[in-house]
């Protein structure tokens, strides 16, 4: 391999896992193939070329979805727990190159090599669910009005899913989509952010090495690699019955579009602005952990990251200062090294995304409370190293209603009962994740109220950021409304069919309606 950072094990990681110096991005299975332009993927911890990967083009395109068809073809026939043993043996790949993956995952996308682990374990969950999950794929028995008529539903497979992922999340959200769709009966067609390829790659390379072992087709698993050009032949092509689509509410609102214009279905797991209201009766101790856990974990770069705090007058001074002692103890730096708390943002242009944030909410009327600022020097020299910063800001400024990916905290300030501040907390176009932090059972049941939190995820004593994927995970509002993972979420995978049986020698019609010959 050439050009390839030396540091933490990370060449021994990319060995592993199959990773080439040049990628073909586009692959069937074990047929790995690609025409287009090279993508060259650079680490945001120290700047180096990690490998490249060829781009997919319409031709590439056409090719995965021949095979994608014909796997599906035969996929859906066998039946659901035989694809559960499979998914399960996907799982046992993954415990395999668990550190290798989750090093890659921090060395690509810049997250601590604890948060890459916990990335990959998140894949092992999804699987085992999963498992379980393919003897559980059951609709509903109803009475029917008729005499002698049996009236049923069942959920068959879709066909072809089409996964569009966001850079923050390279291998679980495939893996939450995939684990799911496969044991339903489908086949998947992913296509990475082209900020991530390299764990693309990785991932196609473990799934395709349980498919050959199983003698399984081609095209269950399909990769394709590009920018949002690649991904539009997903959401424009009536083959693709759904398309799953993470990331900006900005794309989201694109695909939904487009995907609905060809009356297709669309899953959207977009942007947040998720945050804490912090009680008087709240433990400031747990509050402490949960908000800047929150604030700074990925370096803010979670769907879920705590971008508010929503603290009551009383115990404003107190909580502000608190958590601002508390940044003072970060260690920023190479998240491999497992002293660090903080990494890296994805780019140089996520820096100065948060350079603007920082600029506006001061531009509106803000106080800082921690300066933020780019780090340079030795072990900064990929110029994406940013200080997590606080401010004071108000609900309504501009910059605090849209979803910065940054480490950047508004502390808003609320007076009066604990409905003033889930006023605060819904007043945003968001809806994904939301906390209250009280020991008061009054305030926590009315935050989880039906006229409480408007968000698909609210926690009590616990932060926004770090789900399990044993719930349904997804938001309201711009969030999209998608759920992903677990609960029933398999649903969105599948078609539901009503049947009705007759088992008399009459053919009575439904109201009672007459139509005698
Ligand atoms: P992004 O929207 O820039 O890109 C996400 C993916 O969409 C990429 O693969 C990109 O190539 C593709 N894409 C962009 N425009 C497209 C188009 N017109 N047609 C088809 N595909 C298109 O997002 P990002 O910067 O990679 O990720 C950060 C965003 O993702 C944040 O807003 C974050 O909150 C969100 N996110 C949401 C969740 C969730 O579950 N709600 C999870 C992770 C990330």
């Amino acid at each position: 391999m050439e050009a390839v950072a030396t540091n933490f094990g990370i060449n021994d990681a990319l060995k592993q896992l199959g990773v080439k110096a040049i990628n073909e991005g586009t692959s069937t299975g074990s047929n790995n193939f690609s025409n287009g332009p090279l993508i060259e993927s650079y680490s945001p911890v120290d700047g180096a070329l990690i490998a490249s990967v060829k781009s997919t083009t319409k031709e590439d395109y056409e090719k995965a979805m021949t095979s994608a068809t014909k796997a599906f073809k035969s996929w859906r026939l066998m039946p659901a727990p035989q694809r559960g043993e499979i998914v399960r043996q996907f799982g046992e790949k993954l415990r395999e190159k668990k550190e290798a993956l989750g090093k890659l995952v921090s060395y690509e996308m810049g997250k601590s090599y604890q948060e890459g682990l916990g990335e990959v374990q998140e894949m092992i969950d999804i699987c085992d669910f999963a498992v379980g999950l393919s003897r559980q794929l059951h609709g509903l028995t109803m009475h029917s009005e008729r005499p002698g008529h049996r009236m049923y539903e069942q959920y068959h497979p879709l066909g072809i899913v089409g996964i569009i992922s966001a850079f923050n999340f390279p291998v679980a959200v495939w893996s939450w989509n995939t684990a799911l769709a496969w044991i339903c009966g489908d086949v998947c067609i992913w296509k990475p952010s082209e900020k991530t390829p390299i764990c693309g790659i990785a991932c196609q390379n473990i799934i395709a090495e349980v498919l050959k072992d199983n003698d399984l087709p081609e095209g269950i698993s399909c990769l394709i690699n590009g920018d949002y050009k690649v991904g539009e032949m997903m959401t424009k092509d009536t083959r693709v019955p759904l398309v799953s689509a993470t990331g900006s509410t900005r794309m989201g609102k694109i695909v939904a579009k487009k995907v609905a214009g060809r009356l297709g279905k669309s899953l959207l797991e977009l942007g947040g602005n998720n945050a804490i209201i912090v009680t008087p009766d709240a433990d400031i101790k747990m509050t402490v952990i949960g908000a800047v856990f929150g604030a700074v974990g990925t370096c803010g770069q979670r769907c879920t990251s705590t971008r508010r705090l929503i603290i009551h007058e009383s115990i404003y001074e107190q909580v502000k200062n608190a958590v601002a002692d508390a940044y003072k103890q970060l260690r920023i730096g190479n998240p491999l090294d497992e002293n660090n708390h903080v990494g890296p943002l994805i780019d140089t242009d996520a820096v100065e995304m948060y350079k603007h944030a920082l600029e506006k909410v001061i531009d509106e009327g803000g106080k800082v409370v921690v300066e933020g600022g780019v780090l340079s020097g030795e072990g900064y020299e990929s110029g994406c190293y940013v200080k997590p910063a606080i401010a004071e800001a108000q609900n309504d400024f501009e910059i605090v209603q849209h979803e910065t990916f940054a480490p950047v905290l508004y502390l808003l300030k609320y007076t009066g009962d604990v409905e003033n501040a889930i006023d605060i907390q819904n007043g945003v176009a968001q809806g994904l994740s939301s906390a209250i932090m009280t020991n008061n059972l009054r305030e926590a049941e009315r935050f989880l109220s039906h006229a409480g939190s408007d968000c698909g995820i609210a926690n009590v004593n616990i932060g926004t950021s770090g789900a399990e994927i044993g719930g349904a995970f997804g938001g309201e509002k711009e969030t999209g409304g998608g759920r992903e993972s677990g609960s029933d979420a398999w649903k969105i995978y599948m078609r539901r069919q009503t049947n009705t049986i007759n088992y008399t020698t009459e053919l009575p019609l439904a109201q009672g309606i007459k139509f005698d010959l």
